[in-house]
């Protein structure tokens, strides 16, 4: 078809989710598998809201890896970019879902497949064939995936995409905060969109005031967008002319998983159609309040996958 390509760089994994929170992961009586892994995610958003997306990543050659590959492409996503690796399995993560509401993850990346990801590996004319070229930072953490991302983000903008960033930080995956920090503003120059949530904003600017001025601190001339999320608060939005906010919807929240993702998949799914709406704040305005309602509508079940909407749900949603 005519559309557009995005591609989504990273790690998908399942996530093991207790069917019941405020107790240890142990003490839990089940367990859901919830297939994650924000980049993962952002390509099914894409593709659930009609769009054309491809995710580039390794999972292992296990039942688990086969799994997320069939989620992939049951759900529209291009396989194209998918690699087994030979030995390592798929990334596992545990989570504790703690009685506060907040949860906690442990990590099976001992190494996981994902991390093995080598940039020669990397399917090249796919990613020149990107439009829009989406990534996080969990896959900067370990060498080999460090320069296959590298490259991989590389060639996209020589081919003239248009590079996305959401630094999705899983502070317990690096090594200290320290590092991730340096780590993520190392490649903060080299996006057009950046994304952060309202977490990301204060660990990265080391200022607990989420206001304008910290989050100037993330501007650079080079950026064409920047996007602070506040869960139930809306979205923030900074170009080089003007910001904002826009509303956040009023939904039965009952799982946030992936309220980003779905946020992040949406909004790329309106600029690789139209790359001039970070030029025109009425335009934006509205690509940002159908953005909150996909990030409202995803916080409505549990689970990220399943929550991601069609366009005709956005719709509803924003016209009452
Ligand atoms: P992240 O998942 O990256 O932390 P957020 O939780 O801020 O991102 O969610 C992204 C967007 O989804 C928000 O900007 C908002 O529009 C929407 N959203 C998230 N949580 C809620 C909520 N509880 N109620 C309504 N909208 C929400």
């Amino acid at each position: 078809s005519g559309k557009t390509l995005i591609v989504s760089f990273g790690e998908m994994l399942i996530d093991f989710v207790p069917t019941v929170s405020g107790v240890s992961l142990a003490e839990a009586p089940g367990f859901l598998k919830a297939p994650g892994g924000a980049p993962a995610n952002v390509a099914i958003a894409v593709s659930r809201l009609g769009g054309k997306a491809s995710f580039v990543g390794k999972l292992g050659d296990d039942d688990f890896g086969r799994m997320l590959a069939d989620i992939l492409k049951q759900n529209g996503v291009s396989g194209d970019g998918i690699l087994f690796d030979e030995g390592a399995r798929t990334a596992l993560a545990f989570v504790t879902l703690r009685a506060d509401g907040e949860r906690e993850f442990m990590f099976y990346r001992n190494p996981s497949a994902d991390m093995l990801l080598k940039p020669e590996e990397l399917n090249l004319d796919l990613i020149r064939s990107a439009k829009v070229f989406h990534y996080g930072s969990i896959s900067l953490i370990v060498e080999p995936c460090r320069s296959a991302h590298l490259k991989a983000m590389e060639v996209a903008k020589e081919s003239g995409a248009l590079l996305s960033y959401d630094p999705n930080l899983r502070l317990p995956l690096w090594p200290s905060a320290d590092e991730a920090r340096k780590q993520i503003l190392s490649i903060w120059d080299k996006a057009d969109i950046i994304k952060v949530s309202d977490v990301e904003l204060e660990f990265l600017t080391g200022s607990d005031k989420i206001d304008d001025e910290t989050a100037m601190k993330l501007w650079r001339p080079n950026l064409t967008l920047l996007l602070v999320t506040l869960g139930e608060k809306g979205s923030r939005y900074y170009t080089k002319n003007f910001h904002g906010a826009v509303d956040a919807f009023h939904v039965n929240t009952v799982d946030t998983t992936g309220a980003g993702d779905s946020f992040v998949g949406a909004l790329l799914c309106k600029i690789v159609e139209d790359p001039t709406i970070p030029e025109n704040e009425s335009k934006l305005r509205e690509v940002l309040k159908f953005a909150n309602a996909c990030g409202a509508i995803t916080t409505t079940k549990k689970g990220a996958i399943p929550a991601l909407p069609a366009e005709a749900d956005v719709l509803a949603l924003i016209n009452g």
